[in-house]
């Protein structure tokens, strides 16, 4: 179901209103994680002024350590739905677990799987009986060909609505947090209809890297952006600061996308 062979058009996913896949750039901006109402408030605002459609901002964290801040929970979704309807954004938040869509689905527009559960498919089986759409993340240790049949999981149990993000993936390098593998954007989009997602935060670890990284996609062909951007990302962020783009650097750097490709 993932493949261009049967299914040669673009899968356009359309959500209230904004097409992604289409013609134009979706780009989808915010903090790793929903800390406080006043701190998602002010970036969703942030982020509508810059011309982003999409807020970001996890409820659920993945951290790699359990002693790190595992995310507010249900409550960040609730702040995170009020910030988005104020500021007429779509939101994305990552669900971890199978008992958690249905809430995550809720509160948010768009059902974020990350790195770390891209083969979760007890995960991926419960995605697939909702019809949100559903931005799964590459493995970081994941090849193409696994990253497809993880989305034939979520296609084969009745939800469409797939896109596909390009995160980084594990290499020998360790400058950056991640090996961003550009060439997966043309590959995919060669082997299959689903639109592509950049993340260019997560793909360097560090801040100067994104808006060279972010244009890269663009002229790569990518389908749309996630990317990090924090009011106070050096001190009071509560993780993933040193990749996160100050607000105007998020919006700088979307006037200039603008001139790449039109933003909706
Ligand atoms: C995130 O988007 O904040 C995140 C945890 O991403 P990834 O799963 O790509 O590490
Ligand atoms: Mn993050």
């Amino acid at each position: 179901l993932a493949s261009r062979d049967f299914h040669p058009d673009n899968t356009v996913i359309e959500v209230k209103g904004v097409k992604i896949g289409g013609e134009d750039l979706v780009v989808m901006g915010g903090p790793c994680a929903v800390e406080t109402p006043e701190q998602i408030d002010e970036i969703a605002r942030l982020v509508k002024a810059a011309g982003g459609q999409v807020l970001r901002g996890g409820a659920f964290k993945p951290r790699t350590g359990p002693y790190s801040f595992q995310g507010i929970g249900i409550e960040g979704l609730k702040w995170m739905k009020d910030a988005g309807e104020k500021y007429g954004l779509l939101t994305i938040t990552e669900v971890m677990a199978p008992e958690f869509v249905d809430v995550c689905a809720e509160y948010a527009d768009i059902m974020q799987v990350g790195t770390r559960n891209m083969q979760n498919f007890d995960l991926l089986r419960k995605l697939g009986t909702i019809q949100n759409p559903v931005l799964l993340k590459r493995g970081f240790s994941s090849t193409y060909d696994e990253w497809l049949n993880a989305a034939e999981y979520i296609l084969a149990g009745g939800n469409p609505n797939v896109m596909l993000c390009e995160r980084g993936i594990r290499t020998f390098e360790t400058y950056t947090r991640n090996t961003f593998d550009l060439a997966a954007i043309p590959v995919i989009q060669q082997l299959s209809h689903l639109p592509v997602i950049a993340d260019p935060s997560h793909a360097t670890g560090r801040r100067e890297l994104v808006e060279t990284m972010t244009k890269a996609s663009v002229a790569a062909g990518a389908n749309g952006l996630i990317i990090e951007m924090h009011t106070d990302p050096d001190n009071s962020a509560t993780g993933d600061g040193v990749q996160s783009l100050f607000p105007d650097q998020f919006a700088n750097l979307l006037k200039e996308l603008e001139q790449l490709s039109p933003l909706l």
